[in-house]
């Protein structure tokens, strides 16, 4: 195909013949959204007409909307998962799926502590990968160059456990950089990375983080655009940077590799890489030895024209951090995407992340909507048959997301919440809005009411002994310093003055909270290192109900005042603050293994 024949394209003009064809792509499937999804629903219901699931649901093998509308029910995790378990336990018939199930991805979505098991097959990697592709050709439409040097992305693996029946549990990135996709990915001179892929695949997140980092700033000129899938990846590189600076200049000085790298692939790679670079040394030496790290990734890496970071959703608290880190470079926001589907990209990668919208490609998955009433009064109708699809959704409105996959999920409920904010030609743009049910979130954890509630009970128990108990909470992500962490304000009763518990008591209260919170936030804690000790700030008996007089005085109702059990609002911080009478942090690290606890 000429690349001049794109050239009228809203999507153009593309950089290079290949991405030519990714822009028409984006157009073709934008432009018949809603006739792609028709087409994508009557794939899948044909393919998994002889499931289980769809059997139970009398579809009789029809595969058009109405029938499905009219017959399947809008479902959650939890109304799925002894399907689930059954096929994690070993039974290979189709149960959701015709094709055979090839591992299961973890989300980091949990239901009862661990991470929701969400089953795939093969051919969803090409699907995914189909996703990945659009993304240069796009970002190429607004930043010139990117051909000219290289990306300096912390990418890692993690941790993979078997399913009893033998299939493989791990995130779905971990599968992706472990897949040949990913791993002989064909050479492309606009997406070159700085991480060689042993390091990406190594699982010793300090071995993989310490290469990652020594390849940057070996070829720090090279290096135009630095990212991380989340922006608390790329915050996370950057106090491991300050911790581990002297080491990494060091290897740089010498030429030789550090000895805590014991990984027998990275070192064979690295031997091409590691040489004497006293210069350098020296340079990242002086910039790392500055008391102020302001701007500290343009200084080092000078050419870097953007940031690859998500900051949309909970990853927004970092966004003044990365603009003081890198002098307000523009942060790039480029895909949304699941464990459980790969959704869409945003089209116009440079805009602010305020005007960040996804636009969702209506060949990855049958997509419909849920229109998000929050205050409405509960229905007794199917909320099923409320589903809106795809090109019917209105500007402005909010929903909830659905989504019926190839690999056999049928009107899932993801739970984000989305808002319309346009359309690019029949495919609407949505602004992330927030998932639902999450107070607390820092990095991939996400941690719901009812687990912070049941972490307090948990901890509370600490303190019968003393005769003491937790009349109010609330709760406060600290993401100002690098790793972030839980703050949980707590105001006791004590009924025994002469028996106070002690610092080390309230610490232990501290680590039981820990032990009780799901294992993605323990995870984060043991393995990645990317949650901070949890901290409990007792107030002042009477905060609590200062808190309420201040909501009242600000127009909330006496009747209906329910303790925030999160906050962020500067004033509210502020009262909170200037009633702390003691601080504690967990002494140690909470349990945390591979393993699935159940
Ligand atoms: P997981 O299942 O662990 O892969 O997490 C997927 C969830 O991460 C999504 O359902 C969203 O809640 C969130 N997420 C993914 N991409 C984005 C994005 N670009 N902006 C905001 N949140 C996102």
């Amino acid at each position: 195909m000429a690349v001049d024949s794109l050239l009228s394209s809203p999507l153009g003009p593309p950089a290079c013949e290949k991405d030519a064809k990714a822009l028409q792509f984006i157009e073709d499937m934008t432009r018949n959204a809603d006739a792609v999804q028709e087409n994508v629903l009557a794939q899948i219901l044909a393919r998994n007409a002889h499931t289980e699931y769809l059997k139970g649901f009398n579809l009789h093998g029809a595969t058009d909307r109405d029938s499905f509308k009219s017959k399947i029910p809008m479902v959650t995790y939890e109304d799925l998962q002894p399907l689930i378990q059954r096929i994690a336990d070993g039974d290979r018939s189709p149960i959701l799926s015709a094709n055979p199930v090839s591992e299961f991805l973890t989300s980091s979505g949990t239901s009862a502590g661990e991470r929701k098991l969400m089953p795939t097959i093969k051919e969803e990697l090409d699907r995914r990968q189909l996703l990945y592709s659009l993304l240069m050709p796009v970002m190429n439409l607004y930043m010139k160059g990117l051909d000219k040097g290289k990306g300096l992305y912390f990418l890692f693996t993690k941790s993979e456990t078997k399913t009893p029946g033998g299939l493989l549990a791990r995130p779905v990135l971990t599968s992706y950089y472990k897949s040949d996709h990913f791993k002989t990915r064909p050479y492309d001179p606009y997406n070159v990375y700085t991480s060689p892929n042993e390091a990406i695949l190594c699982s010793d997140s300090f071995q993989s983080m310490y290469t990652q980092m020594l390849c940057g700033l070996y070829e720090r000129e090279q290096v135009l655009r630095v990212g991380a899938v989340f922006a608390s990846g790329l915050l996370r590189a950057i106090r491991f940077l300050q911790l581990n600076w002297q080491e990494l200049a060091n290897d740089i000085r010498t030429g030789t590799l550090n000895r805590k790298i014991t990984d027998p692939s990275i070192k064979e790679c690295m031997t091409r890489v590691v040489k004497p670079d006293p210069n350098l040394a020296n340079f990242i030496s002086i910039e790392c030895e500055k008391e102020n790290w302001e701007g500290i990734i343009t200084r080092i890496w000078p050419n870097t024209k953007y940031l690859d970071v998500i900051v949309t959703g909970a990853m927004a608290q970092y966004i003044p951090t990365l603009d003081y880190y890198s002098c307000g470079l523009p942060k790039a926001c480029t895909m949304y995407a699941s464990s459980e589907c790969y959704f869409g990209l945003n089209l116009n990668p440079m805009c602010k992340p305020a005007q960040v919208s996804y636009t969702i490609m209506p060949n990855m998955a049958y997509f419909e909507f849920l229109p998000h009433e929050p205050n409405s009064v509960r229905s007794t109708h199917d909320p099923s048959s409320k589903l809106i699809d795809l090109a019917d959704v209105e500007i402005g409105k909010e929903y909830e997301l659905v989504i019926t996959t190839y690999a056999g999920l049928c009107r899932y409920r993801v739970g984000d919440i989305l808002r319309v904010t346009g359309f690019h030609n029949s495919a609407p743009q949505f602004q992330f809005v927030r998932r639902k049910n999450v107070l607390l979130s820092i990095d991939s954890d996400k941690t719901d009411e009812s687990e912070l509630q049941a972490a307090v009970e948990n901890a509370s128990r600490v303190l019968r002994g003393f005769n003491t108990s937790v009349v109010e909470y609330t709760s406060y992500a600290e993401t100002k310093s690098i790793p972030g962490h839980y703050v949980i304000y707590w105001e006791l009763l004590v009924k025994d003055s002469v028996n106070l518990p002690s610092d080390q008591v309230l610490e232990q209260c501290c680590l039981a909270m820990e032990e009780s919170l799901n294992s993605v936030y323990r995870q984060c804690r043991v393995a990645d290192n990317s949650i901070g000790a949890l901290e409990i700030r007792l107030v002042k008996n009477g905060t609590f109900e200062e808190l309420m007089d201040y909501a009242i005085s600000r127009g909330a109702s006496i009747n209906q005042y329910k303790v925030p059990r999160c906050v962020s609002f500067t004033p509210i911080m502020e009262l909170l603050d200037s009633r702390v009478v003691s601080t504690h942090f967990s002494p140690s690290l909470p349990h945390w293994t591979p393993e699935r606890r159940r």
